[in-house]
C-alpha cells in the first residue's frame, strides 16, 4: 500500500519524541495522590498515609530485544522480570506483584512456554515478586510485556530529579559487560548460521559477558541495603540504555550538569578481553553499551560515606550548568555523547 507522504515515520520522533507527543494527547497526569507521572522509571501514587505504590511496564520483542537462536526461553523469562524489577529498584521501592502479557507465534511450543515460566518463577523467587495475572494472545512475533507493582514509604522514593551540583555520581556493579555479551552472541549466531551443526561455540571463555546480557540482575540488593542503613541517594535511575543516555535523564530532570571520569568506571576483566578481541574501545562499551541494569545515582558525600563501598563506585560529580562531560585518562574533557567521545566505535544495542 503506498504510504501517505503526510505521515511521519516513527524514527523521525525517536522513543522520547514519541513519548512527548503522547503526553500532549493524554495531558499531564495529575491528582493529589499522584507523586510521579510519566517522567521517571516508574509511576508513583499514594495509597494511604505514607504508603505509595509504584508501577512500571516493560516489553521485550523478538527480533528487537532478543533472538531465540541465542536466548534460551528460561533466561527470557528471568530477564523479563529482572528488567521490570530494575525500574522499581530505580525508584528505591520494593517490587510486589507482576502481570505478564505474552504474544505467541505458532512456532512457540508448550514446553518452551513452560521453560519461560520456569525462568519467571526463579526471578520472582529471587526478588520476592508474585505473578498475579496476565494475558496470552496469538502474535506474529514472540512478545513479552510485564507490569510490576511495587511499594514503599513515600519518604523512601527517589526520583531522577533530585541531583544537586556537588553531589557525587555513583554506579553499582560492572559496566559494559552486557553489551560485550551481546556482541559475542551476535558473532556466535553468525557462525552458527554459516557453519550449521559444525559450529561448536566457545561458551566458557565468554560465560561472564553472556550471562550479563542474557540474565541481568536487578540491583534490589543495593536498594535493600540502603534501607537497612537508613541512607537514600538524591537522584536515581537504572542503567538500561547506558550512562551516556541515562545520566542525561538525571541531569535534565535535576537541572544540573555532570563530569565523570572514564578511569573511574568499573569494568570487568572479561569485558576488557572481549573489547580487545572485537577491536572496540572498552570505555565506549561501558558508556554507551546499555542493558547492564546497574543503578546510577547522585548522592551527597555524607550519604555515600554511609553506603557499602563494595556496591557504590564514585564515577564523577554533578556540576552547575547543563553540560554532561567525560574526563578522559589524558585529562581531556569531552562531551558525553556519541559524537563527542571520539573513540566511540560501537553500534547501539537498542
Ligand atoms: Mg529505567
Amino acid at each position: 500500500m503506498p504510504r501517505d507522504s503526510s505521515l511521519t515515520p516513527l524514527r523521525q520522533y525517536g522513543e522520547f519524541g514519541l513519548i512527548d507527543a503522547l503526553r500532549r494527547i493524554l495531558g499531564e497526569p495529575s491528582g493529589d495522590e499522584l507523586l510521579t507521572g510519566i517522567s521517571d522509571d516508574a509511576a508513583v501514587y499514594r495509597i494511604e498515609g505514607d504508603r505509595v505504590h509504584v508501577i512500571t511496564t516493560d516489553m521485550l520483542v523478538e527480533g528487537v530485544h532478543f533472538d531465540r537462536l541465542v536466548m534460551p526461553m528460561e533466561y527470557l523469562g528471568s530477564k523479563a522480570i529482572a528488567v521490570n524489577v530494575s525500574d522499581i529498584a530505580a525508584m528505591n521501592a520494593e517490587p510486589r506483584y507482576a502481570t505478564i502479557g505474552l504474544g505467541l507465534p505458532e512456532n512457540v511450543f508448550v514446553e518452551q512456554i513452560e521453560e519461560f515460566y520456569q525462568g519467571v518463577r526463579k526471578a520472582c523467587d529471587l526478588y520476592g515478586v508474585q505473578v498475579v495475572g496476565g494475558d496470552t494472545t496469538a502474535a506474529a512475533r514472540l512478545t513479552v510485556s510485564v507490569t510490576i507493582v511495587g511499594e514503599a514509604a513515600a519518604s523512601r522514593i527517589v526520583h531522577r530529579r533530585g541531583a544537586v551540583p556537588g553531589d557525587l555520581l555513583c554506579t553499582t556493579g560492572e559496566l559494559g559487560g552486557a553489551y560485550a555479551g551481546l556482541r559475542v552472541l551476535l558473532e556466535q549466531r553468525r557462525e552458527l548460521q554459516e557453519k550449521g551443526e559444525d559450529f561448536a561455540p566457545d561458551i566458557d571463555k565468554y560465560r561472564y559477558v553472556i550471562q550479563r546480557q542474557l540474565v541481568p540482575r536487578a540491583r534490589l540488593d543495593v536498594v535493600r541495603d540502603w534501607a537497612a542503613r537508613g541512607v537514600r541517594p538524591h537522584a536515581l535511575i537504572d542503567l538500561s540504555d547506558g550512562i551516556g543516555s541515562d545520566l542525561r535523564h538525571i541531569c535534565l530532570a535535576s537541572g544540573c550538569g555532570a563530569e565523570l571520569h572514564l578511569d573511574a568506571l568499573t569494568i570487568a576483566p572479561e569485558t576488557y578481553a572481549v573489547a580487545e578481541e572485537l577491536g572496540e574501545d572498552v570505555g565506549a562499551l561501558a558508556l554507551f553499551g546499555g542493558e547492564d541494569y546497574e543503578l546510577l545515582f547522585a548522592a551527597s558525600h555524607e550519604e555515600v560515606g554511609h553506603m557499602d563501598s563494595e556496591t557504590c563506585h564514585v564515577i564523577g560529580r554533578c556540576t552547575t550548568g547543563t553540560d554532561v562531560m567525560v574526563r578522559m585518562p589524558n585529562g581531556e574533557l569531552l562531551p558525553l555523547e556519541r559524537g563527542g567521545y571520539e573513540h566511540f566505535g560501537a553500534g547501539n544495542t537498542s
